[in-house]
């Protein structure tokens, strides 16, 4: 049985357990401060030394901003020359959008925990939208590169001289530090989806040990590489104590990190209060087909109708007759059903189930779809504003559907702090058996986790290594904490 939180004319709890920091300019980014009217409390709160290292990770940023001394004494150090023998007052991690919006605020969250991590500076460049859809998450100062910044591209490529796996593989950096050379002074982190066995090493300790002396790093992932951080023996401590609870980071950094900016934001709640407010329960659900051919459309509307109706998140109808009499309405059960889809179709025939049926016990489904983009245009402001919109509005439901291997479903969990139900992806047309199964943890998944293990010295597969981090239901070769 949910509990029912209708939206509340102040915040419930304004600082998020002090994770957000007190003091921001209330008007220039409302959901800040408002995201608790229309959510209910989280039942977990930040750890205390979590928001120690948010408030000192707040400060340093101050310190380290763009045009502070420290970061224009650091600049020079952009030429890739040798780093400095003693470490600058400032380091950086650099972070450039790429992928589509759920990828980058997973690969966003994982640079800003590797900067909180190494008291380094997260500073990103804003790509074509990203300072329309989110709001300054530090106080006081700015996350984004200014304009006139040196790095205009940031497409460095697997071939650059400066990407870590090739420096090691070329030998151009000392790792256990016997021949004296000093790491270059900026060095290209290059962690995509197809990054090798040398680029891998990133994650163990003796390379950390040589990366922290590098004043710029840049930090280039379309993935969520933070349980690779969880596997690293002189991290893990630091990660366990800033979080006891495994699977809240993303939960507690994602809803400190992203704010909705105010256009933003004044779409989701103008939705959220026209279409979901009222009913007693909201259920999200998230459909992503990567494939039209292993998963069509008559497979993944009945299989959304198979689970949702298995697992007893939506009401049966009686399919077997068109009735024309009114059936008995319970007010006390309404559910409202948030659809995020890029199609149509799959709200159409959801919509039309619970119009053209009576439906058991007395419940009433309304069926909501905010947009149908047909197809993905990221970095189009107006495409990627809606697809933001989207992912907040599915944080806000009570019980989540989500499609397996989506980052976009991930947002939706993570912020809300819902272990969601997962469609199974279906292959060549098939319906998949069981249709759906709960997720383990509400964290999001490593989809191409780092495949060496730095303990043993060889590849091999990181979930049997520390408890904590094991494979994704949705994704089995996948990485994730619980
Ligand atoms: P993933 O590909 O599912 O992991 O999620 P991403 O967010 O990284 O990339 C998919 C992109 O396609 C989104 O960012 C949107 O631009 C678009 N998209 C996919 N599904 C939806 C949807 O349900 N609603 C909207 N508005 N856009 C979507």
């Amino acid at each position: 049985q949910t509990i029912f939180y209708g939206v509340s004319d102040e915040p419930r709890d304004k600082y998020l357990g002090g994770l957000l920091a007190a003091g921001f300019d209330e008007d220039t980014c409302q959901s800040r401060y408002q995201s608790t009217m229309y959510r209910k409390p989280s039942p977990h709160k930040p750890s205390l030394y979590l928001l120690q290292k948010l408030r000192n990770y707040e400060q340093r940023h101050r310190r380290c901003a763009p045009y502070t001394a420290g970061y224009n004494s650091t600049l020079p150090f952009l030429n890739g020359g040798p780093a400095p023998e003693k470490e600058t007052e400032c380091k950086y991690v650099l972070w450039w959008p790429w992928s589509g919006l759920g990828n980058r605020i997973l690969s966003l969250t994982s640079a800003f925990l590797y900067a909180l991590l190494n008291d380094r500076v997260l500073l990103i460049d804003r790509g074509k939208d990203m300072s329309g859809l989110f709001c300054e998450p530090f106080p006081d100062t700015t996350w984004l590169l200014p304009p006139d910044f040196p790095i205009t591209s940031f497409r460095f490529g697997g071939s650059d001289p400066l990407r870590y796996g090739a420096l090691l593989s070329n030998k151009n950096i000392s790792i256990d530090g016997t021949d004296g050379r000093p790491p270059p002074s900026l060095v290209y982190l290059h962690l995509p989806h197809y990054f090798d066995t040398d680029d891998m090493h990133f994650f163990c300790e003796p390379d950390q040990a040589v990366l922290k002396k590098v004043p710029w790093l840049l930090f280039s992932t379309n993935n969520y590489v933070v349980p690779g951080f969880f596997l690293n023996q002189e991290f893990e401590p630091e990660l366990s104590r800033m979080f006891p609870e495994k699977e809240t980071v993303f939960h507690h950094l994602g809803r400190y990190l992203f704010h909705p900016s105010n256009d933003v934001w004044g779409m989701i709640t103008r939705y959220y209060r026209s279409y979901l407010a009222m009913a007693r329960e909201r259920v999200g659900i998230q459909i992503r087909v990567f494939s039209s051919k292993d998963a069509p459309f008559e497979v993944v509307s009945e299989q959304i109708i198979n689970c949702t109706l298995k697992e007893g998140i939506l009401p049966e109808v009686d399919g077997t007759t068109l009735t024309s009499g009114a059936s008995a309405a319970d007010p006390t059960k309404t559910k409202a059903v948030l659809i995020t889809s890029l199609y149509s179709g799959y709200f159409e025939k959801l919509k039309d189930m619970y119009w053209e049926h009576p439906v058991a016990g007395g419940v009433t489904v309304s069926v909501h779809q905010p947009t149908h983009e047909e197809r993905q245009q990221t970095d189009k402001e107006s495409h990627d504003l809606k697809a933001w919109a989207e992912m907040y509005l599915l944080s806000l439901a009570d019980v989540l559907v989500t499609s397996a291997q989506s980052t976009f479903g991930y947002v939706g969990q993570g912020l809300g702090g819902i272990r969601p139900w997962i469609l199974v992806k279906p292959q060549k047309g098939m319906m998949p058996e069981p249709t759906c199964v709960r997720e383990v943890s509400m964290e999001p998944c490593f989809h191409s986790p780092t495949t060496y293990i730095c303990r043993e010295k060889k590849n091999g597969d990181n979930a049997n290594v520390v408890p904590f981090v094991t494979h994704c239901r949705d994704v089995s070769w996948g990485l994730k904490l619980v």
